[in-house]
């Protein structure tokens, strides 16, 4: 067995590093598969000994092996919260059986890792993510016959910032919106109302001290995505299992 939570958990820190390519090329419009991964600052071409997750980055202290540039310590962050999640999923999800809803929360799991990353970094929620896990999502829940929760718990997470984004469309991007509908869809309206209450109480700890501190000030903009992001990964993992359908 613990060969079997070895191996899920190397499969997860694999699909973090290609959750790395997806942070870094999806927002700057670059192509996901080409070309071959290479340092941001000297260009050399990687190869699976710089690229082996976590490992790679310990071994290399941190630092390109050619041109010794600092690598962004997001690389290895992604890479073990992706192997954790992948591991907590099995628990939560997986062990009950490798259903489509069950697999389904485990791509919706990386997603959110990639987008929480993305908007913290870019503060952009790119849609080539939100809105084909928005299909994926109705169309698991139409097999299901239980379009009619899923589209709710879409109007109950989106239409909820839909209206702040409306009001006051500073402060809430549309990217915002599709998230959590994207969420309501998988998680239905009460479990997505829950995820929206916990991102902003996560927002309001972080950005405040940040505040008082003065390392930013009121008209710093913060990404709400990533505590949206979290605060689902919070109820999905946190929680006993969720079967929304
Ligand atoms: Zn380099």
């Amino acid at each position: 067995m613990l060969i079997f939570y070895l191996l899920l958990v190397l499969f997860g820190l694999i699909i973090g590093s290609f959750l790395n390519v997806i942070i870094y090329r999806l927002p700057r419009g670059e192509s996901i598969v080409l070309p071959p991964s290479h340092c941001p600052q000297c260009e050399h071409r990687l190869t699976w000994l710089d690229l082996f997750p976590v490992l790679s980055f310990i071994f290399l202290q941190g630092r390109c092996r050619y041109c010794r540039a600092k690598i962004n310590r997001r690389y290895p962050l992604t890479e073990l919260l992706t192997g954790g999640l992948t591991l907590l999923w099995w628990f939560h999800y997986g062990a009950y059986g490798l259903s489509l809803e069950n697999i389904a929360f485990l791509v919706l799991t990386y997603v959110l890792i990639a987008i929480a990353f993305i908007d913290w970094e870019q503060q952009i929620i790119p849609n080539r993510l939100t809105l084909p896990l928005i299909v994926l999502g109705l169309a698991l829940a139409a097999l299901q016959g239980a379009l009619v929760p899923a589209l709710v718990g879409a109007l109950a997470g989106g239409g909820f910032l839909l209206i702040i984004a409306l009001v006051y469309p500073k402060g809430m991007g549309f990217g915002d919106v599709k998230l959590l509908a994207m969420t309501g869809i998988f998680l239905g309206w009460r479990t997505v109302l829950i995820s929206l209450f916990l991102g902003s109480v996560l927002g309001v700890l972080v950005t405040l001290p940040l505040l008082i501190l003065k390392k930013i000030n009121r008209k710093t903009s913060i990404a709400f995505g990533p505590f949206l992001a979290i605060g689902t990964l919070l109820i999905m993992y946190i929680n006993m299992p969720l079967y929304p359908w």
